[in-house]
């Protein structure tokens, strides 16, 4: 029998290495990883899994309708999961129209793609505790509106729409998933967690050589984030592609198999991803410290507003000599800024019987071990 194909998108980043890691393990599908043309052919990510033989690197752009055809045409794919995006929100006010043309439109490029070429193929899309905004409630379950307070949350919830579009119109097997942050030892380094880890092991190699160092410049300390591990979420965004059929009734009850697919298409479910536990920045950059072994003292306890120096800094934490180890820039501050994120993942632990594995603790442990690791190997 034939295997089954997988196309990830994104795969050099940060949840598609993971995915694809996870479906070569645990499954014997045939891997297809998308990849943009980068000046540098090294892919670190990939470094585990690139010579595995179902596995297949391919060349794809978001922004270009092409390839993103070509690709799909070729390979005929069972399953498409899109991970691929300017997944960077603090950018997205820089690159507004960039940021919709590739997590909007390549979207739409990609079921289109679909549409035409394996209309049975099922598509996953990578959406956001961003599309939340400002936020009415917390936790925030299925049921929190969307009211964008980023182009990035703008355009991931565009992108709902048009899956939403594609599925209610051909009855595409298409969801968009709705995940809170997830880190790991492969986060881009500059999100605020890797930004946070690999400063602390920077100035522990410092600290540990009797040499001087810079502190760790963020912006807003304040602001509450639900994180876990990126690994805990691939199960999820594969159980969210693989909503059993036979549990809707409605399915169950037809014999014909148009009738099937749309009464699916209607079924589908759209699941919150989270640990349901939140934490400031502050928090983070507290534990990661104290993974290091690095005591610290915090010169802003009281949380006051920020009192920028004619720098545009505000220092938070040092050491007990007074070395500044954290400070907060002006530059780093958002236009809008999403307060307090905190997910209630209750529908995919009661439905899908997924739950994330790695506590926070253990996240930032793994990230400040990989961060000193990396350091003492260059
Ligand atoms: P990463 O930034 O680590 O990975 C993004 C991937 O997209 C990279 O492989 C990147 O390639 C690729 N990419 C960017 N632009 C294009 C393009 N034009 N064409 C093809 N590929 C492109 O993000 P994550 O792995 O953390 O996130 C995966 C998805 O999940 C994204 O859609 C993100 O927005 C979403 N998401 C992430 C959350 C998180 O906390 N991590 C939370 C909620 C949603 P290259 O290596 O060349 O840059
Ligand atoms: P996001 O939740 O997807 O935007 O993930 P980020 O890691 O980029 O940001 C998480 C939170 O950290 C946001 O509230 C940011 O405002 C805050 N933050 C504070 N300082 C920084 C910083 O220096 N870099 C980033 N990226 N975020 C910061």
């Amino acid at each position: 029998m034939n295997k089954k194909k997988v196309i990830i998108t994104g795969v050099t980043g940060q949840t598609g290495s993971y995915m694809a890691e996870f479906l070569l393990k645990h499954t014997d599908v045939e891997v297809y990883g998308a990849a943009r043309r980068t000046s540098s052919s090294s892919f670190p990510n990939l470094d585990g899994f690139i010579s595995n033989p179902r596995f297949h690197l391919v060349s794809m752009d978001l922004g270009d309708s092409q390839s993103v055809d070509n690709l799909v045409a070729e390979i005929k794919p069972d399953y498409f999961i899109n991970l691929a995006a300017q997944s960077f929100v603090g950018i997205s006010w820089d690159m507004p129209e960039y940021t919709f043309e590739i997590d909007a439109v390549g979207v739409i490029r990609c079921l289109e793609s679909i549409r035409k070429h394996v209309p049975d193929c099922r598509f996953y899309n990578a959406g956001s505790s961003e599309e939340f905004g400002d936020v009415q409630f917390t936790p925030q379950n299925e049921n929190h509106p969307y009211r964008a307070r980023s182009p990035y949350g703008a355009a991931k919830i565009a992108a709902r729409q048009i899956v939403k579009v594609y599925r209610d119109s051909y009855h595409l097997y298409a969801v968009q998933g709705l995940l809170f942050n997830h880190e790991s030892e492969r986060r881009g380094p500059e999100f605020v967690t890797r930004k946070i880890t690999m400063g602390v092991a920077r100035i522990k190699n410092a600290i540990d050589k009797g040499q001087s160092f810079e502190p760790i410049v963020l912006g807003n300390l304040d602001s509450m984030r639900d994180w876990s591990h990126a690994q805990d979420f691939v199960l999820g965004i594969w159980l969210m592609l693989n909503q059993d059929e036979t549990t809707f009734w409605n399915v169950r009850e037809s014999k014909n198999p148009v009738e099937q697919k749309r009464r699916l298409a209607f079924n589908l479910k759209e699941y919150i991803l989270a640990s349901g536990e939140c934490h400031s920045i502050r928090e983070f950059v507290e534990l990661a410290f104290k993974e290091a072994g690095i005591a610290i003292k915090n010169v802003n306890p009281d949380k006051l507003p920020p009192s920028f120096n004619p720098k545009g800094v505000q220092v938070n934490y040092t050491t007990e000599e007074g070395a500044p180890l954290v400070v907060s820039s002006k530059e780093f501050y958002r236009p809008a800024e999403v307060d307090w994120l905190q997910g209630d993942a209750l529908m995919a632990r009661t439905l899908l019987a997924w739950n994330p594995l790695i506590p926070f603790p253990e996240l930032v442990r793994r990230m400040v071990v990989n961060d000193l690791r990396l350091l003492e190997k260059s």
